[in-house]
């Protein structure tokens, strides 16, 4: 049988007070570089970031989305990936010049990773570490330490050239364990997760490397959910940021090129504006 591709499996490891979470992405990871031409460094970090995000949002217990945020001063200023509780993502690399690097260090530079999170209904709130580690799993795991009180890792795996890649997630549920139990259940199932090859989890499907990893624990797996790439631009949004422009500004942008344009970074769609649809930006609301 051919594996499943696409999709974000959740699991809870019933006598060790523990979740897991799997990520397996390919048409979604083609999807969010294919209107961009990055070289293959740069592709492997987004892929990363992407299924980091896929793993992140399935931790959120309302809906709500996330933003993930590489900056820095290297050749890569800014990477980014959004995603939702519905598991569709998109995301972005800005590059400041070219590069053949690989590495996180030599991509980003000095910089940070900004994570922010944006319940639907609910005030947004943001995290923040330097990206101080030299991957974006150890980055992960930091920011964890740092941030929030419930021991979390993060594994990523990435197979650039063949467009796929994966990620896997231990978090422990915070229950009525001693801390110290809660801690050794931790290491031991983060001991059991290190042993996954990369080439184990792009060929296995879900269940059977679950058995190989934890045959021992009683995991209790719940169905999988789809991962997609959506990107949330419309044409509303745009109407909306050109609203704040200046009517005088837009009036001289028609002047000069005949309508509005805008182009969406991530997926690359632009959207025009001729005048009669502006008019009321320009010539205001009362007349
Ligand atoms: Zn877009």
């Amino acid at each position: 049988m051919a594996m499943q591709k696409d999709i974000l499996n959740r699991y809870l490891f019933d006598n060790l007070h523990a979740r897991g979470e799997m990520v397996n992405l390919s048409q979604t990871f083609q999807d969010i570089v294919e209107a961009h031409d990055y070289p293959m460094g740069v592709k492997k970090l987004l892929g990363e970031l992407v299924a980091a995000t896929c793993l992140l949002t399935a931790t959120l217990k309302f809906e709500g989305e996330i933003a993930v945020q590489l900056q820095g001063d290297g050749p890569i200023g800014y990477l980014a990936v959004n995603g939702n509780n519905l598991q569709e993502m998109r995301g972005i690399a800005r590059m400041a010049s070219e590069t053949d690097a690989t590495t996180l260090k030599d991509l980003i530079g000095k910089g940070n990773m900004v994570i922010t999170i944006r319940p639907t209904n609910g005030e947004p709130y943001q995290g923040v570490v330097a990206l101080e580690k030299d991957t974006l799993a150890e980055c992960l795991a930091h920011y964890f330490e740092v941030s929030e009180q419930i021991p979390t890792k993060i594994w990523l795996y990435t197979d650039a050239a063949a467009s796929q890649i994966a990620g896997t997630l231990i978090q422990l549920l915070p229950d009525s364990e001693s801390k110290e139990q809660q801690l050794a259940d931790f290491d031991h199932l983060c001991q059991l997760t290190n042993t996954i090859k990369t080439e184990e989890i792009f060929s296995l499907d879900t269940e059977e490397l679950l058995y190989r990893l934890y045959h021992q624990e009683d995991v209790r797996l719940f169905d999988p959910q789809p991962v997609c790439y959506k990107c949330s631009c419309s044409e509303e949004k745009c109407i909306s940021t050109i609203s704040q422009i200046e009517p005088s500004e837009l009036e001289s942008i028609i002047a000069e090129q005949g309508s509005v344009s805008m182009t969406c970074d991530y997926c690359m769609t632009t959207y025009k504006f001729e005048r009669p649809q502006l008019a009321q930006f320009i010539d205001g609301t009362t007349h």
